[in-house]
């Protein structure tokens, strides 16, 4: 089958920093892979160049089998990558039910937009009690939970979760893993980019372990846990 994603000895710079040396990945369709490391090993930069927000210095990215190397980020966003950061992409001074309005409303009727409004508050039952209160004045758990929902919403092909559980309570945490069991269960590939070994690893197929921008693991996610030990 052909991988949905694929980077091939890929090198990635900061100006003269080197951030990643030689990575090589592939993710099948469905997969959800771990991305592991500790801090500055190349994790984020990683996923920016996945999702097209960092050009490769050297080396391949392809999505569904076509080259994506040079492209454009918004050429990558076209394709169904949707990257997810840890800084919330919500609109603070709008209400839950606005929020969840804008990113539904694109190319939706009345009708779908309210079927698809009714989808996101039977997962999410803490939004739809606070359908009314302003996004700036959720809980941080309440905010990343707003923001999956937006994405659950769009059904990328590829959703980069990247680090979506900093800083959050462990309740939390626990919720935020339940949504992304949702989001591949509805059809969507998953890279997670987590600190948080134990859960990224119970939901992972696979799993890469970076080191200092170099790939320490590639393999199933069982066998992940002996080298990610930050
Ligand atoms: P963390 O878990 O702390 O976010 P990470 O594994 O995601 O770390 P990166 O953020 O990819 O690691 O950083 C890899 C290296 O690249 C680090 O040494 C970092 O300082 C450097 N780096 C990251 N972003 C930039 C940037 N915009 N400009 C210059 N250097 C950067």
């Amino acid at each position: 089958m052909t991988p949905l994603l694929e980077l091939i000895n890929v090198d990635a710079r900061y100006g003269p920093f080197r951030a990643l040396f030689d990575v090589s990945l592939s993710i099948q369709p469905g997969a959800v892979m771990a991305l592991l490391g500790p801090n500055g090993s190349g994790k984020t930069t990683l996923a920016r160049v996945a999702s097209g927000l960092v050009r490769p210095s050297a080396g391949t990215v392809r999505f569904d089998g076509t080259d994506f190397s040079g492209s454009e980020t918004y050429e990558f966003a076209r394709t169904g990558i949707f990257h997810a950061v840890e800084g919330r992409s919500i609109f603070a001074t709008l209400s839950v039910d606005e929020n969840l309005e804008l990113a539904l409303g694109r190319g939706r009727s009345r009708t779908e937009v309210s079927e698809a409004k009714d989808v996101a508050y039977a997962l999410f039952p803490r939004l739809a009690e606070r359908r009314n209160q302003i996004a700036g004045t959720l809980s941080g758990g309440e905010q990343r939970m707003l923001s999956l929902a937006r994405v659950l919403a769009e059904q990328p092909r590829l959703l980069i979760a990247d680090e979506l559980s900093l800083g959050l309570a462990p309740i939390i945490v626990d919720s935020v893993y339940e949504t992304l069991a949702h989001i591949r269960d509805a059809g969507t590939t998953l890279l997670i980019v987590e600190q948080h070994v134990g859960h990224a690893l119970a939901i992972a197929d696979e799993a890469v372990v970076l080191a200092k921008g170099s790939v320490k693991y590639a393999g199933a996610a069982e066998g992940a846990a002996a080298y990610s030990t930050i």
